[in-house]
């Protein structure tokens, strides 16, 4: 079958969740059965999200394959429960550096090379051949920014000409705002005439606001726009983003869409889609909640580290709770005594130290990793959150004073955290990182990482420079820190944990893998071990509670 596509673009700001609609549409697709896969445009001239700031771009996604991608892929995995791949993502880097580099090897000789139509020929072959390759049913293509912007106009561009050769439908993603009560049109009026100055004309219209659009809204909408009132969509505010597929199958969006790309309405997955329900229900439903500090740096927005937010809900859902995550700047703990991270830390069930990079906040992470040792409390490393936990075991258990990472202390007396042998002398920054992913071996049945797994071969994705120092694997270990897991050929430590309590680090990103449903192995055993220290602290403080009442008069003794 010919690939058909689907074009999400957005208009008047960012922000609204186009990658949620792209991620809808998706899902929608696979629970008929069509081989449906995202693709993504970013205007940046990265080549793509690795060199970039999380603090101002939201997090990286890393993918099996190596490749660094924009946060809206995973998503997209979650939605799907399918691995992606880099050739999916788009970036102006990516085809502008395909274009030069082609016309320097002379593949354009004698033209003058230009933004249409080298560059915009160049993305829809791109597109093209991505769907050839895999075999595609629909590609649902994402144009980041919006509409009006600089940076994407040659790639809408590309997708009129896509639609002049191929069956595209194009989806267009605005905001009503409210004002005095009355929904307000004007601004997608505009919108709207934009998109058809660049050849546009948008199939559905899908309306972010806040409560339903009213009937008048959409009576001026369909006006203005010439589409039919079941075509204006209505995306208001959910408590979960799993809830949109839904929303959009209550309003027929599936079989109007199915209907424009020619695809016949064949009967939808219904076993998958009471999962799905299921799944949704659990998320929005939990019968208790757990309280997790997440210990970061880059705390200031919701998307620096929003597939670790995902991995603990997916997680905690599994065991009906709601996952209450305090976002805590290291910073702030920095310069604390024990009594005072103990002040801000004692509420909470369990404490995660996530991904990062750079030496701000990391002594206030080591505190946090310290409280957590001492007291018992469920402790989740991740990557970065694995090497801390190791520098605070060599000094505070092992006794080695000074030990640090070379990436924050040149200098350290104890480099515990070392830079990996390939990674030294490198000077690219792009793409340079151990990436993608790679296999561990977990080495006992008695650990809690063969718990969590239930296997002893497991693969998850990375993201990092440094590791532990082989040459303190000894005293550590002698120390009580066990090594439960190591790379196949035991050059590099995965996986670490405490003798006691539930303390876990690990050198990869599990988040990435985790989906609703299926939650990522050790956040589960981790959410489980929050669970279990909670009821022990409910139950401990009872009985603290319960003792004088319960205390025999002494009359009676
Ligand atoms: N900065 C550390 C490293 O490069 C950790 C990276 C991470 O947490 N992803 O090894």
């Amino acid at each position: 079958m010919q690939t058909r596509f689907v074009v999400v673009l957005g208009s008047l700001m960012s922000g609204l969740g186009k990658g949620v609609v792209t991620s809808s549409i998706l899902k929608l697709l696979d629970l008929y059965n069509y081989r449906a896969l995202p693709l993504k445009f970013d205007g940046y001239l990265n080549m793509d999200a690795g060199t970039m700031n999380p603090y101002q771009h939201g997090e990286v996604f890393v993918l099996n394959d190596r490749s660094e991608v924009d946060m809206d892929f995973g998503m997209y995995e979650r939605f799907l429960g399918r691995d992606l791949t880099g050739d999916l993502s788009i970036t102006g880097g990516k085809i502008f550096s395909k274009v030069i580099s082609k016309e320097r090897t002379g593949d354009y000789l004698g033209e003058d090379v230009q933004i249409i139509p080298h560059l915009t020929g160049e993305i829809v072959r791109w597109i093209e051949n991505v769907s050839e390759e895999k075999k595609i049913d629909v590609l649902v293509i994402e144009v980041g920014g919006t509409v009006g912007d600089l940076e994407n106009g040659y790639f809408i561009e590309a997708m009129r000409q896509l639609a002049l050769k191929r069956k595209v439908v194009f989806v267009n993603l605005t905001y009503l705002p409210t004002n005095s009560g009355e929904q307000k049109t004007k601004p997608t009026q505009l919108a709207f005439r934009t998109l058809m100055q660049l050849g546009i004309r948008p199939d559905f219209l899908v309306c972010r606001c806040s409560g339903r659009i009213k009937e008048k809204t959409k009576e001026k909408l369909a006006l203005f726009t010439n589409l039919t009132q079941e075509r204006i969509i209505n995306d208001s505010n959910t408590k979960s983003i799993y809830e949109l597929p839904l929303q959009l199958l209550a309003q027929n969006f599936d079989k109007m869409l199915l209907k424009d790309l020619g695809l016949e309405e064949r009967g939808m997955d219904n076993a998958a889609l009471e999962k799905f329900r299921g799944n949704v229900d659990k998320i929005l439903n939990p019968a208790k909640t757990i309280n997790i500090a997440a210990v970061g740096k880059y705390t200031g927005t919701d998307d620096t580290y929003v597939s670790v937010k995902e991995a603990v809900v997916h997680a905690a859902a599994i065991f009906g709770a709601r996952p209450n995550i305090a976002w805590l700047d290291s910073s702030g703990l920095d310069d604390l005594d024990d009594e005072g991270i103990a002040k801000v830390l004692s509420g909470f069930d369990g404490i995660i130290v996530p991904g990062g990079f750079g030496k701000r906040g990391v002594e206030g992470k080591i505190k946090a990793i310290k409280y957590a040792r001492l007291g018992k409390v469920p402790y989740l490393g991740l990557c970065l959150g694995l090497q801390l936990m190791v520098i605070e075991f060599a000094r505070n258990v092992c006794g080695l004073d000074g030990a640090n990472s070379t990436e924050f202390d040149g200098n350290a007396k104890h480099n515990v955290v070392d830079l990996m042998p390939e990674q030294r002398g490198l000077k690219e920054k792009g793409g340079s990182m151990r990436l993608g992913s790679y296999a561990c071996v977990i080495r006992n049945a008695g650990t809690m990482a063969f718990k969590a797994y239930q296997s002893s071969n497991i693969e998850e994705r990375h993201r990092h420079r440094y590791e532990l120092n082989n040459e303190y694997r000894k005293v550590l270990q002698d120390n009580g820190l066990v090594i439960s897991g190591v790379s196949p050929d035991d050059s590099l430590v995965e996986i670490v944990e405490w003798g006691e309590g539930f303390g876990i680090g690990t050198q990869a990103h599990p988040e990435f893998k985790s989906r609703p449903g299926s939650p990522s192995p050790l956040f589960k055993s981790f959410v489980s071990a929050c669970m279990s220290f909670q009821e022990r602290k409910d139950l401990s403080s009872a009985a603290a509670w319960r003792t004088p009442a319960f205390e025999e008069p002494a009359s009676l003794t």
